[in-house]
């Protein structure tokens, strides 16, 4: 059996993955590629890795029994804390690895790009624990849209610099960090904030996430005497949260996993992000994967009311796992989400992230009996949702 965890020697994953990048950009990708295991797996990393994980970031996080969110859905229903990270998600983890990497690459100054603003901070938080610059590009919309994340990022230090291009979101952000990459290939490390983009990022996120299910498995076999759940249920936007989710159980096809996207207002209604269903095999962000394209190959604006999950497209490693049926994909739509949030906040007394609140809504749609135990990955926490939940309020209460 080949694993699923691991991608060939040039990134792909199936008919996934892979690293399609400029000839400019050549030389960057390819240093990071031959050297990103050597210094993951090297001993020096891991202890520093391991300190800060545990001291900075708060690791382990818990895995709690919600017993009255298991009443509910009759089964038992266990969440992993990544809500409880310092920054407040699961995001912190990509980025204190990448930092450590990128001084071992001996990089003095570091880019990012950033979408609803989430990997931004999360960047910014670890440059600044590590005086390093750093400069975030987002879409000028976005700086707009998310003004509290643009104030913390300056707040940390951290200079962001607005992409004026395009739809002025996301993919106009990426499209300015890569020029900037090009322009600065010897002293500047690109931390790509999900397992997406050219190989070997896919794996390098995937790698530096798969805390998440080591901790699982040891904390499930203390709690239920077996390190084996029956269900793994996650958010997918690129995929990172959900990547380290199921890591650990990629390969125990015991374990069903579930991946659950942002169907927005449904899933065909014109306004969705759930690109398993939607996608079409493509290129995007230097990776082969499924994007949500018009018959033109041109990217068409994914939709959530989550600002985290509207991605155009999902990480080759999540492309393969649906192809492949390894694992099963769930669209949930925004009001299917707040209706979540609400649930969580009141049965359990944790206010979720919207991104998260997604995975919860699959809860009632697995299937699930009293004998299953089921993991959802707690990938954020509401803080940052407040607004929203705000304008929202008539659907939550
Ligand atoms: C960014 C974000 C996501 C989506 O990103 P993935 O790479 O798919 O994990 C999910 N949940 C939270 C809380 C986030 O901040």
């Amino acid at each position: 059996m080949t694993s699923y965890q691991i991608p060939t020697a040039r990134g792909y994953y199936g008919e996934f993955g892979g690293a399609f990048v400029p000839e400019m950009l050549y030389p960057n990708v390819e240093e990071l590629r031959t050297r990103y295991l050597d210094i993951l797996a090297d001993p020096g990393f891991r202890a520093e890795l391991q300190l800060l994980l545990r001291d900075y970031v708060g690791r382990p996080t818990p895995l709690f029994e919600a017993r009255r969110l298991s009443a509910r859905y009759g089964t038992r229903v266990f969440l992993k804390r990544e809500d409880l990270c310092h920054t407040g998600a699961h995001k912190i983890n990509n980025t204190v690895g990448q930092i450590l990497l990128a001084q071992r690459l001996g990089k003095k100054r570091i880019i990012a790009e950033t979408g609803a603003g989430q990997h931004g901070v999360a960047t910014a938080t670890v440059c600044a624990l590590m005086g390093l610059p750093c400069v975030v590009y987002m879409g000028a919309v976005d700086i707009e849209r998310q003004a509290p994340n643009v104030a913390r990022m300056r707040l940390l230090g951290a200079e962001v610099r607005r992409a004026e291009s395009g739809s002025q979101t996301l993919k106009d952000a990426t499209n300015e960090a890569i020029r900037d990459w090009i322009a600065n290939p010897v002293d500047t490390h690109y931390i790509i904030g999900s397992v997406v983009g050219p190989h070997p990022y896919p794996d390098l996120v995937a790698r530096l996430q798969a805390v998440i299910s080591e901790e699982m498995r040891a904390q499930l076999l203390e709690k239920t005497g077996s390190e084996l759940p029956n269900y793994v249920v996650a958010c997918v936007g690129g995929g990172s949260n959900a990547a380290g989710a199921f890591y650990h159980f990629l390969d125990e096809p015991t374990v069903r996993l579930v991946a659950v996207e942002a169907a927005g207002h449904g899933i065909h209604s014109g306004h969705s992000a759930a690109t398993s269903v939607l996608g079409t095999p493509g290129i995007i962000h230097g990776s082969r994967t499924l994007l949500m394209q018009d018959e033109h190959g041109q990217i068409t604006e994914p939709y959530s009311l989550s600002a985290g999950l509207d991605y155009p497209g999902i990480g080759p490693l999540h492309a393969h796992l649906g192809a492949s049926g390894r694992a099963e994909f769930i669209g949930i739509t925004d009001d299917e989400a707040l209706a979540a949030v609400s649930e969580l906040s009141r049965l359990e007394g944790i206010i979720p992230a919207l991104e998260t609140a997604h995975a919860l809504a699959a809860l009632g749609q697995l299937g699930t009996g009293p004998d299953d135990v089921v993991v959802v990955n707690l990938s954020g926490r509401g803080d940052k949702d407040l607004e929203t939940y705000l304008k929202n309020l008539d659907k939550l209460i």
